[in-house]
């Protein structure tokens, strides 16, 4: 799945750079499953400098709270937890007593009530599905959607693999039809007969209990009817809409993973549980249907229903069965290796797929020469749904996009949008080998799915389009964006262990998707291009139409390390990264000719409370694949030949510096993870980094674009975490009126929001306004907003530009975007605004103008035909000052009207991006919650990627205290939990900074003579 329904279009953006994408269970705390009838929780919060050891534990109905006031000296302090853990798994009651060793008091209070804990929802494994029969009619051909349902039959054939008295399968919000349930054995020999059977609704288990066991070895079938709401509630089998000739026409079409096929027809739905499927979907004469495979024939049926007949499917996982029925529009092209390709939108918008299209035949024959395996379906269809929760879903040969992420108008689109197409398509596509060919065997390995989509989606694109840049742009999009997400004791490691639906949601997040991609990265760079990818081949075609382990790719990848010599056992690697969360900073000191490594666990607030949900095997510690240059060396090409190793087992790593600046060259620098191709931080010695900024103010060039992006980065956040003075930091940004590349500039862009959000209810403000005016206004003459020809990464550059420019209030910047929107309010069939600005100028216009503008927005809002300028619109909108204006927006936003449910939330987090509008947006989410969490909630990134983004400028002690208060009121956060806890983590850091900070920028400032 590609992970971005927040969609920001002009800033080249596909992404949403959000600080906080998600979450994690705070009250849910640590997941426990026992054979005993209750489960523990345990929440053990350390909180190391000031205040103790508390430990929250809840067990048999029973909450205690252990508060340890004393500090225990510290290098008890992991023992003691790891402990009591191990006692509150356990159920024991002296987890107390426990914590009370080691010179601490204890104190028991009654603890605040847990969120209900979620049970284990894994099937038993005493049957395997090997061929399904399913049946699909949904009925919709009325004016009146809110009577429309499906109905449909299954009929399933498994084997016994382990004796046992029931079939138990999974199904969710279905009606099984009364007298249809048969249970028997295919061909001869007798079967046991159905006792009872049960549904139990919390696993979402169908229980079939037969009076005798099954034979081991025996093929038996189970065959039902069933009949399930058809509602727009973008998951299982759901209805979309549109509008054509003034009519509405229904869609109805799939989204099933991660776990809603069993929304649509009772199966055995977990990933690693394959089987062949003959898929047949009913419809009308009029319309259309599509599915995984060609159609084998269409059988006419009484009352002028059709049934279209599918060729059987591959073997393959549930969630990545599609059913379309529509009348759409297709067209088509051929891939060089005769894979018929379709790509299918609403009547009248084929024509903006064309780029999609050419670029799916483009990297889809790519991809089968890179991984050496052939596409192994005949065909592959990608189709622009007008309603879809995430960016695209990759079912297998039937790829299914929101509109903005497939379709392109050429003129109307920007190069953001187009950007954003070919990325999306490049990701779904990777994933027909990485989720489809192979599979997770269950979703904790999530992240092998998604990491390598968000990788190889990068391979794809550069494929295509090498001027984009795409592996420059990679460090801002995932490496430096995902970060700021794992600089949390609140987050996860890659591989995180996972049960419950809820659970399974919360992992669709940037650790699964960026930091998975940036880790692969970081082991093609240590492997070595052509090793990673023929390990990736043996991986891929040792485990095809199966299931793997992360483990089976280590194998894969080190055999082929080691068949050529390489000494290198990638679990050994790996397991650093995946298995814990967070990553080190390196600090590099110089003595001599030798540079002295040590590696420290980055944290943003390092004295935060560690939920302690997750421990370290390795104490926090990496196994570093270090690189280096030096201002003698400028040496930024390396290669896996050049990596230093530091271990996870050194605490210092000493090695011969090479190519180093005479020591009393104070001009002289040495750079630590060139490319930034590991996940790592890198801080210097204060002479360093002087000398750092020192060269980007002379001449900025000799230093590459992606590390003069990670300077600002590492800079800004190793301020952050309390290693490095904020002047440094302040200082990075004094060349920037010179930054003419994309990649340092939108590095930069990020650490400024940060500031601007912090800083925006200061009285520093109006000096910080003015410095960053400075910097601004030279660039903005320089660029203009004439963004006519632009190749690809200017229009980005420009827009950034302009969008800094118009945020600051640069008067030409104002002035400009009012008299463009004027223009094209006098001629709203001419739209005189570039692509590439229009975001800022709608923006801008709307901001200084009045309801008049907003109303003439929304009226071409409606009738805008490319999605991508409705989503510029959308973003447009949430500008105005006027808080009636905001305030009619949202409610429209939230009653649907005009506006799709799937950009509900979007509105609400562009409103909140404004400074004047973040309180009033913040109390509009608390107003509506219910209806927000009932009616949008179901999206699995955007809710919590809305819950993280309406308070991330949090930095009052009251507003912490108001975020703490909601948090009590509420039982239960489903999917948005972690996204919670890491707001009021956020917050923390964010008093902690402006706290520490404050004053000091104040002081930099005015000794440049701004306040
Ligand atoms: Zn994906």
């Amino acid at each position: 799945m590609n992970s971005e329904p927040i969609e920001f279009t002009d800033m080249g953006k596909y992404n949403s750079h959000t600080d906080l994408t998600s979450n994690k269970s705070t009250k849910g705390g640590f997941f426990v499953s026992t054979a005993k009838a209750f489960i523990l929780v345990l929440l053990a919060i350390l909180i190391a400098v000031v205040i103790g050891l508390i430990v929250h534990f809840a067990g048999s109905g029973k909450e205690v709270v252990c508060k340890c006031s004393e500090v225990p000296a510290s290098s008890s302090i992991a023992d003691r937890l790891t402990e009591c853990k191990t006692l509150a798994v356990q159920g024991n009651m002296d987890i107390c007593t426990a914590c009370s060793k080691g010179g601490m008091t204890m104190s028991t209070t009654t603890a605040p009530p847990t969120t209900p804990t979620k049970p284990d929802v894994r099937l038993p494994r005493h049957l395997q599905p090997i061929f399904y029969e399913v049946e699909l009619q949904p009925h919709m051909y009325n004016d009146q959607p809110k009577t429309f349902t499906f109905d449909g039959s299954v009929r399933i054939q498994i084997r016994c693999v382990e004796a046992s008295n029931n079939v138990t399968l999974q199904i969710n919000k279905l009606n099984i039809t009364r007298g249809s349930l048969l249970f028997g054995r295919e061909g001869a020999g007798s079967a046991p007969n159905i006792k009872s059977w049960e549904e139990d609704t919390t696993r979402q288990f169908l229980i079939i209990h037969l009076d005798g066991d099954l034979t081991v070895g025996a093929t038996y079938f189970v065959q039902m009817e069933f009949a399930g709401p058809l509602k727009d509630d973008l998951a299982g089998l759901y209805l979309s809409k549109y509008d054509y000739n003034n009519e509405t026409r229904y869609v109805a079409t799939t989204q099933l993973q991660p776990t809603d096929a069993r929304r649509v027809f009772p199966c055995f739905d977990e990933p690693a549980i394959k089987a062949r499927f003959n898929i047949t979907l009913v419809r009308k004469s009029n319309k259309k249907t599509i599915s995984n495979m060609p159609i084998a024939q269409s059988i006419p049926r009484a009352d002028d229903w059709v049934a279209d007949v599918y060729y059987t499917t591959p073997k393959m996982s549930t969630y990545l069965l599609a059913f379309i029925v529509c009348d759409f529009e297709v067209i088509t092209e051929t891939t060089q290796n005769n894979i018929e390709y379709g790509a299918w939108a609403t009547p009248g918008k084929t024509d903006q797929a064309t780029y999609a299209l050419d670029t799916g035949v483009k990297i889809l024959t790519y991809f089968e020469e890179y991984f050496n395996i052939s596409f192994p379906l005949p065909k592959q269809d990608m189709v622009a749904m007008p309603d879809f929760s995430a960016g695209a879903m990759e079912n297998w040969g039937l790829i299914i996009y929101r509109e903005t992420a497939m379709l392109y108008k050429p003129g109307v689109s920007s190069e953001g949008n187009k950007q954003r197409v070919a990325v999306v398509v490049s990701h779904e596509l990777a994933h027909q080998w990485f989720g489809n060919l192979v599979t997770p065997s269950w979703w904790d390995d999530l992240w092998l799915n998604e990491g390598f989509a968000s990788f190889v989606e990068y391979m794809g694109v550069d494929y295509c389009h090498p001027d984009w840049k795409m592996f420059e742009q990679f460090v801002v999009e995932d490496l430096q964006d995902v970060f700021d997400f794992d600089g949390l004791t609140t987050s996860h490691p890659v591989y995180v262990p996972v049960g419950h639906p809820d659970e399974i949601n919360e992992i669709f997040d940037r650790v699964s998707y960026a930091k998975g991609a940036s880790i692969i990265r970081m082991m093609r760079f240590f492997l070595g291009e052509d090793t990673f990818r023929l390990g990736l081949t043996k991986y891929l075609k040792r485990k095809e139409y199966d299931a793997a382990f992360h483990d089976d790719l280590w194998q894969a990848l080190t055999e082929q390390a080691q068949s050529e010599g390489k000494s290198i056992d990638v679990k050994s690697i790996m397991d650093t990264w995946t298995l814990q969360m967070n990553y080190p900073t390196v600090t590099i000191t110089r003595e001599g000719n030798n540079l002295r490594l040590t590696q420290k666990r980055y944290l943003r607030d390092p004295s935060a409370v560690d939920p302690m949900k997750y421990t370290s095997d390795f104490g926090y510690k990496w196994e570093i694949p270090f690189t280096y240059t030096t201002s003698i060396a400028k040496h930024f090409n390396k290669s896996d030949a050049d990596v230093k190793w530091i271990r996870k087992t050194e605490t210092e790593t000493a090695i011969v510096g090479e190519g180093l600046p005479p020591i009393t060259d104070g001009d002289g620098w040495i750079i630590g993870n060139v490319q930034q191709y590991g996940f790592y931080r890198v801080n210097y010695e204060s002479s360093n980094w002087l000398a750092l900024i020192k060269q980007l103010n002379t001449d900025h060039k000799v230093i590459s674009a992606i590390n003069r992006a990670q300077i600002i980065n590492d800079a800004w956040n190793l301020v952050t975490s309390g290693d490095l003075d904020i002047t440094i930091a302040l200082k990075t940004l004094e060349y920037l009126n010179k930054e003419e590349d994309y990649v340092p500039r939108e590095a930069a862009r990020i650490q400024i929001a940060f500031v601007e959000r912090m800083l925006s209810k200061s009285p520093v403000y109006g000096a910080w306004k003015k410095f960053m005016l400075s910097r601004i206004q030279e660039p903005f003459s320089r660029w203009t907003m004439n963004n006519t020809g632009a190749s690809h990464l200017d229009s980005y550059v420009r827009s950034l530009v302009v969008s800094t420019a118009c945020d600051y209030d640069l008067p030409a910047c104002i002035s400009d975007a009012k008299s463009l929107f004027k223009q094209w309010m006098d001629n709203p069939s001419n739209n005189p605004i570039n692509p590439g600005i229009k975001t800022k100028v709608y923006c801008t216009a709307i901001k200084y103008g009045g309801v008049a503008e907003w109303d003439f927005a929304f009226e071409q809002f409606k009738t805008a035909e490319v999605a991508a300028e409705k989503v510029r619109l959308l973003q447009g909108m949430a500008c105005s000052q006027e808080l009636w204006i905001l305030r009619r927006y949202l409610l429209k936003a939230i009653r649907k009207e005009d506006i799709r449910k799937q950009d509900t939330l979007s509105v609400i987090i562009y409103v909140s991006t404004h400074a004047y509008a973040r309180s009033f947006t913040w109390d509009f989410v608390r107003e509506h919650w219910n209806t927000i969490k009932e009616d949008f909630a179901v999206s699995l990134f955007a809710f919590s990627n809305m819950i993280g983004r309406v308070t991330r400028a949090f930095n009052t002690e009251f507003e912490l205290q108001q975020l703490e208060e909601f948090m009590k009121s509420q039982s239960d956060f489903g999917s948005g939990e972690r996204a919670f806890t890491q707001a009021l983590e956020k917050a923390k850091t964010n008093i902690k900074w402006i706290n520490q900070h404050e004053k000091t920028i104040e002081n930099w400032l005015a000794g440049l003579r701004y306040d």
